[in-house]
């Protein structure tokens, strides 16, 4: 059976259909409309000769087996956000699918290929992302805090794993899905606007941005609005605010891709009559170097401590969460530079601000690469996600041809 990219998207479609409404894709990990996409990819893998399995953490699993026990990966995952788009993580999930009918329809593969739908990328409904993914690399290491974690109607997280199989404690248990994998791809659209600015349709994905994630705690005094002379105020928001734009210069100074954040400041008292007395504000700062990424924390952090002695105020710092840089496989971005050059004529090699469960696998020691395909405007997240069907037909055809090079490689 040849590959037929138009397939993809006819199922992409249908899938958008099945689990969609007006507002966008619904398929929210561990819900009945998630089952759904579950139950889907399920009767499309059909006759595949793959055998399905669903693992501790609730990954789903096709297994073609090969001569050798060494297995090619591809991967993707069938949850959303709620009203959300209709390609973030399925694209890869049936086009992983497609590949695998064109590689099955050739007899039996010299080393085995298995495709993996992860659990929970998105971390729409619990707030952890990228919960299978890390469960099958060993790096979940929260499951004291995953146990306290409740959804918006009060629902504990591992009851509503419980609901669809999983049990919490085991979920590390899915480690031993990785023991033979050899190499790891994964193709996802790109969710922002690089590759539509270059007109390019396809990218090859150097690895993931660390990120560092703060809380500033800017603490002031609360005073009258109306009786307090400007120069004796000690306004915790004035320096909020000098940081939330000096990241930009941060940013412009560490440069290669640097970007930094300021997504929320919440002030108290917050009245209109009061001087802020304190200003919880959150940062996020990204960037594919280690040391450029600590140089950028080092400047905020300085910065901070300069901003509160100019406004007579205090500053406390405190890390969030934070994850460093990861890069993908040399080799592997060969490759997948040669297929997007052969199906696109030009290649283009760029990071990826989001993270994606392509992160956890190469954390593991998996050599692992993914490609970009356009998304038009840059969106995702939302109903308004796209791509030109000419475009997720490329990356098809490409995913395909980065998969048989990789194959070759393993044999
Ligand atoms: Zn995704």
């Amino acid at each position: 059976m040849a590959l037929d990219p138009s397939r993809t998207v006819a199922e992409l479609e249908e899938l958008r259909e099945l689990t969609g409404d007006p507002q966008g894709a619904q398929r929210v990990a561990w819900t009945e409309t998630w089952e759904k996409a579950r139950d889907f990819l399920r009767s499309k893998a059909e006759g595949l000769g793959a055998e399905e399995e669903v693992d501790e953490a609730g990954n789903q699993w096709f297994t073609l087996a090969g001569d050798s026990e060494r297995a090619l990966l591809l991967g993707g995952h069938m949850d959303s956000v709620p009203n959300g788009g209709w390609l973030d993580g399925c694209l890869n999930v049936l086009a992983g699918l497609e590949v695998m009918r064109r590689i099955a329809s050739e007899g039996k593969p010299r080393v085995t290929v298995r495709l993996v739908s992860w659990a929970d990328e998105e971390g729409a409904r619990f707030g952890r992302s990228l919960f299978g993914s890390s469960a099958a690399a060993g790096s979940m290491r929260d499951q004291e805090e995953l146990r306290a974690l409740t959804d918006r109607d009060g629902v504990a997280l591992p009851q509503a794993l419980a609901e669809h199989g999983v049990e919490l404690d085991k979920a590390l248990e899915a480690r031993s899905q990785l023991e033979h994998a050899a190499a790891y791809l994964e193709l996802h659209i790109e969710q922002g606007p690089v590759l539509e600015s270059l007109d390019l349709p396809l990218g090859v994905v150097l690895g993931t941005f660390g990120v560092e994630r703060s809380r500033f705690t800017w603490r002031g005094q609360a005073a009258h609005a109306g009786s307090t002379p400007m120069d004796k105020r000690r306004d915790a928001l004035a320096g909020a605010a000098k940081l939330a734009l000096y990241i930009r210069e941060i940013a412009a100074q560490v440069g290669g891709g640097a970007v930094c954040t300021s997504g929320g400041v919440v002030t108290r008292p917050g009245i209109v009559t009061s001087v802020v007395e304190t200003a919880e504000q959150l940062l996020d700062q990204r960037h594919l170097d280690a040391d450029s990424l600590a140089r950028m924390l080092a400047m905020a952090r300085d910065a901070a401590d300069r901003f509160a002695a100019e406004e007579n105020i205090e500053v406390e710092w405190e890390r969030i969460w934070s994850i460093e840089p990861i890069l993908f496989d040399d080799t592997l971005i060969g490759f997948a530079d040669e297929a997007v050059r052969e199906v696109a004529g030009t290649s283009h090699r760029l990071p990826s601000g989001p993270l994606h469960d392509a992160a956890e696998v190469a954390r593991a020691g998996i050599p692992t690469v993914m490609l970009f395909v356009q998304s038009l405007r840059g969106l995702s997240h939302t109903s308004l996600e796209d791509t030109k069907r000419k475009h997720l037909e490329q990356s098809v055809e490409a995913l395909d041809k980065l998969a048989s090079k990789t194959l070759a490689w393993l044999a």
